[in-house]
């Protein structure tokens, strides 16, 4: 992580700023109550910020894949005080044992949990003051003469030092930041589902489990994730196996003929089986506009391989409070952070590609660690 300095500006710039000196009360929207929305609101309130979060989907709406925490986003939550309720909540992954076209392969793992989803999102949750504001659907971020201001379904609009996008790849608050930013589909795509642990489960308690089918360009795994449940994942070759007008039932069903039982038994004992359309798309030059930036899926959607998304949006916050804590003016802190962001999401993003090349080329004779984790 670049080692952040602290600098002084003149007090007005492009952006308007006052010098604030550090924590002086600040207000910030927040949109998008995902994991890097979340994460942004509660480091944003800790500051002393005076944080207001909106987000679409009604209160009782959950997202229920799970995710792998590794290292770095470890590292963020403890830094947020987190981690050691976290562990609790998921399942510590030791082991990877991966079949790769018929040759096994086991190694031990470090800094590795699998959670659900939800449960990441529940740990980030401060109640105490954040006004949570569900229902909320942003349209737009605009500007006028008095700076930036963002627009929500029911036409009124609201103001504030900061404005943070974390509404997720098809973010529209990028389209306010960058406008011409264009995402691809993944190559990649995959099948999630969060399930009971099995009765009589062959899983081990800590260990993640994947089968590789290089020539079918099909790839499978299961990992246990946190007390009583289990998340097991099918990525496939989208070009390979998708026919236009098919259905996603029909699809799944065609996939599952080719894989074992451990897993065809559990997607198919799932009431919600999720298919992730991955993106791809080049990291964005520019993640902020005047006083409006975008963090986690928004600002750099990360493909499947890496295991990145919720890691690096978790990172997000973290290097965010430490701009804002490092440099007196908004313009310096956003730049910071964006610099910090650019670099850290590239560096994923090419790691995520060569996996991916891999992947379809049939060619990868060992999971990579990131490949043999990428769990949903
Ligand atoms: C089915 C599925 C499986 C996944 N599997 C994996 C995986 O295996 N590995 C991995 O690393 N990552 C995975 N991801 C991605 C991972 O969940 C994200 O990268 C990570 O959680 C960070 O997300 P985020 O908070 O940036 O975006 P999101 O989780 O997408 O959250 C964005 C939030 O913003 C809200 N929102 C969107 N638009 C608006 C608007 N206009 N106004 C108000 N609110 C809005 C949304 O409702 C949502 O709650 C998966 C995602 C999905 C959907």
């Amino acid at each position: 992580m670049i080692r952040l300095q602290r600098k002084t500006r003149s007090p007005s710039n492009s952006y308007g700023d006052q010098p604030w000196g550090g924590i002086n009360s600040k207000t910030v929207v927040v949109i998008g109550g995902g994991v890097a929305g979340w994460a942004a609101a509660r480091t944003l309130n800790q500051l002393g910020w005076q944080v207001e979060l909106h987000e679409k989907s009604p209160a009782a709406a959950s997202k229920g894949h799970a995710l792998l925490l590794m290292e770095n986003g470890l590292r963020a939550l403890e830094s947020m005080g987190l981690k050691r309720d976290l562990l609790r909540k998921g399942t510590e992954i030791k082991f990877a044992r991966t079949r790769v076209g018929g040759i096994n392969n086991s190694e031990m793992l470090t800094n590795c949990v699998c959670l659900p989803r939800n449960a990441l999102v529940n740990a980030l949750f401060l109640s105490k003051g954040i006004k949570l504001c569900h229902d909320s659907k942003v349209m737009c971020v605009d500007r006028d003469e008095s700076g930036s201001f963002v627009k929500f379904h029911d036409g009124k609009i609201r103001r504030a030092d900061l404005i943070v996008g974390a509404d997720g790849v098809h973010s529209v608050v990028r389209q306010f930041v960058a406008p011409d930013f264009k995402i691809r589909m993944g190559k990649v795509q995959e099948f999630v589902a969060l399930v009971p642990t099995a009765e009589g489960s062959f899983l081990s308690s800590e260990t993640v489990r994947k089968i590789h089918l290089p020539e079918q360009g099909l790839a499978a795994g299961i990992a246990p994730a946190g007390p009583g449940q289990e998340v097991v994942w099918v990525q496939f070759d989208h070009q390979r196996w998708c026919r236009e007008q098919q259905s996603d039932d029909e699809l799944l069903e065609t996939i599952l003929t080719n894989l074992p039982s451990a897993v065809t038994s559990r997607i198919r004992s799932s009431q919600a089986v999720h298919r992730w359309r991955t993106c791809d798309a080049v990291t964005l030059d520019k993640m902020s506009r005047d006083n409006v930036l975008l963090v986690g899926d928004a600002a750099h959607p990360c493909l499947p391989f890496t295991s990145q998304g919720a890691n690096a949006a978790l990172v997000d916050a973290v290097n965010l409070g430490q701009a804002l804590r490092c440099h007196s003016t908004m313009s310096d802190a956003i730049d910071q952070f964006c610099v910090e962001s650019a670099a850290t999401a590239n560096r994923h993003l090419q790691a995520g590609r060569t996996l991916e090349r891999e992947f379809l080329s049939g060619r990868m004779t060992a999971l990579p660690r990131s490949a043999s984790l990428a769990v949903a």
